[in-house]
Parts: structure tokens; C-alpha cells; sequence
């Protein structure tokens, strides 16, 4: 029996003339400043050219989730005026469409277990071999690896322009269902992007990286990719990126307008300080009209915390 590829359901039901965009937190803790961003030009981007916004929460990692982030960072989206579209997505939601598309790459041997340990990957360079390719391997506590048959070693960003990566990188066989059991970011991201009939993604240059991996499984599934944006990311004091892995303090819902002012400076848009005594939904409702992707730097120097 041949199996039918489990996503070509969504691509047939929703042809791609409306701009989708999304946002797509992991509820690992509140929002901070750096995740506004992305929301704040995800949502201006999609609400210029007349689409959708969508949010997803990114729910498939469970020990590095915070009970009640996802609430929290709904909540605080709304206080920001960042109304979405359509019924929030959550990804604990979809592993029957996870385990389905997995089923079919294996069915097209496009995929294999793998047992290699990441401290054997690291003695090796750093870089997975296919060791396991050609090894049939069954049973437990196997990772699963796409064989890479379109690696993406560039692509055209709309914010930072041609975005290269490593040519070994962009070949490795990289995992879409871990050993843990847990199915992998890669494969959810793209399998959910299909799902929900993205057709942009504007998010942070964090994810910059994974961007080839997830063109390399798009091209395998043979579905049409989405264009990508990727917003400069805030940094901390000391050089790192804010995240809540290192402690970026919440944003504080009692001002927005402020915080919303400050983002989209960061964001390059052509706003003034007297914004900060509209409404909120004033404020947005600005920043939609005024919004032009083209003003956003490539890097940020200026240095938030
Ligand atoms: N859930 C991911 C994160 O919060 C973002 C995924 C994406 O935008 O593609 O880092
Ligand atoms: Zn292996």
C-alpha cells in the first residue's frame, strides 16, 4: 500500500492567495521583550498586506514548558492590542498529523532510526554521517533521521537578504523525531506552517539556522515553501539574546504603549514618542499603516534589557 501524503489535504483545501502569517511562541515562560518583537512584525506585516495572524503554541517539549505561560502569553498579546485571527493552535494537539507524516516519509524510505549518541556526533566533528542510514535499525529508543536528499544551503531572506549556511550543515541527515520520544521542532514547525497554510514567516534571526532545515523538509514533502523574514533580535547587557532561558524579565503589561513604542523603533518604523498617549489599539492600528517591512534593520546594535 502506498501512503498518501497526509499534508497535501491542506495545500488542496487552501490556495495560497491570502497572506497567513503566525506567531509561534514555545510557552517556556512569559513574554519578553525579544518575542514581542517578532509578534509586534509578524502581526504589522500580516495586517498590511490584508491577511490573517495566527498563533500557535508551541507546546511539544514538555520539561521545558511553565504551567500557565501559554495563558499568560496569550493574555499579554491581547493587552498589546495583537488580536489573532482563526482558533489558537496548539502543538500537544497535533501528534496524530506529526505521527501520520512520519509514517509517510518512512513509507517513502525517506526517513531511518538512528542510536548514535550526541557524544559519538561530537567525537566525530560535530556533523551526523549517516552512520545508521543503511542500517535497518529497529525498536526502541531510536531518534528518527530524514534522509537528506534537497539540502538547502541558502536561501533569500526578506529582511537579511541571501542567508548562507555550512554545505555539510545544510546535508546532514537532522532528526525529526527524538530519542526522548518528544517529535522534533523541525518537523513539527513545518508539518503545523502546512497545516495552517503559512505563507509568510516573520520571526526572529534565532531562527535563522533551522530555516534550511525546514526548506530542506518542505522541498521533501513536496510542498510549496513560505518566504521568511527574520527580525533582528533584542540583546541583553552582556551580549546575549533575551530569552527566558536566560531570565529576560517579563514585559509589563501596565504600559504597552511604551513597550510598543520602543519596539517598533527597534524595528526601525517611522514612529514618534508622542504615540505613547493614544490607546493602545490607536497605537496599533499606526503601526499597521505605517508598517514597512523594508525599514527593519538587519542587526541591532541598540541594546534593550
Ligand atoms: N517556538 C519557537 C520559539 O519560540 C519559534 C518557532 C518559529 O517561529 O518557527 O523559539
Ligand atoms: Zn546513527
Amino acid at each position: 500500500m502506498t501512503n498518501a501524503n497526509p499534508l497535501n489535504t491542506f495545500v488542496d483545501k487552501r490556495p495560497l492567495q491570502q497572506y497567513r502569517g503566525r506567531f509561534a511562541p514555545s510557552p517556556s515562560g512569559p513574554l519578553h521583550f525579544g518575542s514581542l518583537i517578532a509578534a509586534l512584525a509578524s502581526f504589522c506585516q500580516a495586517k498590511e498586506a490584508g491577511g490573517k495572524w495566527l498563533v500557535r503554541i508551541e507546546d511539544i517539549d514538555p520539561p521545558r514548558e511553565q504551567p500557565g505561560a501559554d495563558k499568560a502569553i496569550l493574555k499579554t498579546l491581547e493587552a498589546f492590542g495583537l488580536h489573532w485571527d482563526e482558533e489558537v493552535l496548539y502543538q500537544s494537539q497535533q501528534h496524530q498529523l506529526y505521527l501520520e507524516t512520519l509514517d509517510f516519509l518512512s513509507a517513502e524510505n525517506l526517513s531511518y532510526g538512528c542510536d548514535c549518541s550526541r557524544a559519538k556526533i561530537k567525537k566525530i566533528g560535530g556533523i551526523y554521517q549517516r552512520h545508521c542510514r543503511d542500517l535497518n535499525l529497529s525498536g526502541e529508543n531510536l531518534a528518527t533521521r530524514l534522509v537528506n536528499h534537497h539540502p538547502f544551503d541558502c536561501f533569500e531572506d526578506k529582511i537579511q537578504g541571501l542567508v548562507k549556511q555550512p554545505e555539510d550543515l545544510a546535508r546532514e541527515d537532522f532528526i525529526i523525531f527524538r530519542r526522548d520520544g518528544l517529535f522534533a521542532y523541525q518537523l513539527a514547525v513545518v508539518v503545523d506552517d502546512i497545516y495552517q497554510g503559512i505563507t509568510e514567516i516573520v520571526r526572529g534571526c534565532d531562527l535563522l539556522q533551522p530555516t534550511c532545515r525546514q526548506l530542506t523538509l518542505f522541498k521533501t514533502l513536496g510542498i510549496a515553501s513560505p518566504d521568511y523574514a527574520h527580525v533582528p533580535l533584542a540583546i541583553t547587557d552582556e551580549g546575549y539574546k533575551l530569552s527566558k532561558q536566560n531570565g529576560a524579565p517579563a514585559i509589563d503589561e501596565h504600559r504597552p504603549q511604551e513597550l510598543l513604542y520602543k519596539a517598533l523603533k527597534f524595528l526601525g518604523q517611522p514612529v514618534t514618542k508622542d504615540i505613547i498617549d493614544c490607546s493602545v489599539d490607536e497605537v496599533i492600528q499606526s503601526a499597521i499603516a505605517n508598517w514597512q517591512l523594508f525599514s527593519v534593520p538587519k542587526d541591532r546594535e541598540i541594546v534593550y534589557r
